[in-house]
């Protein structure tokens, strides 16, 4: 349920910094009152000093974090909708992206920023771990890999995109 990691998730380093302890704190998304009991977890966030990336410490079973009823949808909150446009809007203003490119979303959720590219490119990709929320990028078109983002399926996107030199 809950394995708590001792190496960097990027580069395996064992120099991790506690930044800041959280303490047990039940997972964001099943607040929706304040009446239910809710289970609560180990949750800090490390710094690791090798390679400076800013991670949290402890894995939850991805069967506690996405069960089927993951009540986070980005595209209800219109706030995040306003911010995703905007980030398209930067993205788009820094990068030249054009129809040969292809865009990855990690955690793409209902495909708010994704599917925005449509425009650019057709080429775009949804990892996303949740399955209804999975479903919905699929039926805007978009390749779609239901499932979380780690060492197996990074070797997926590679073999898609990496063509050797001949
Ligand atoms: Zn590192």
């Amino acid at each position: 349920m809950l394995e708590i990691i001792n190496q960097c998730r990027c580069c395996e380093s064992d120099e991790l910094v506690l930044v800041h302890d959280f303490g047990k704190v039940p997972i964001a998304d099943v607040l929706t009152d304040t009446k239910t009991v809710l289970e609560v977890y180990l949750l800090s966030a490390v710094f690791c000093k090798n390679c400076y990336h800013f991670q949290i410490r402890e894995n939850i079973s991805p069967k506690i974090l996405f069960q089927n009823n993951y009540p986070y949808y980005s595209s209800k909150i219109p706030e995040v909708v306003q911010h995703f446009e905007e980030t398209y809007q930067a993205i788009s203003q820094y990068l030249a992206i054009d129809n040969q490119d292809t865009i990855i979303e990690i955690a793409a959720n209902d495909g708010v920023l994704i599917s925005q590219f449509k425009t650019q490119t057709k080429h775009l990709i949804s990892i996303e771990p949740s399955t209804p929320h999975a479903e919905i990028t699929e039926k805007l078109g978009i390749t779609t890999y239901n499932r979380f983002f780690n060492k197996k399926t990074a070797g997926i996107v590679k073999k898609i995109f990496y063509k050797p030199q001949s």
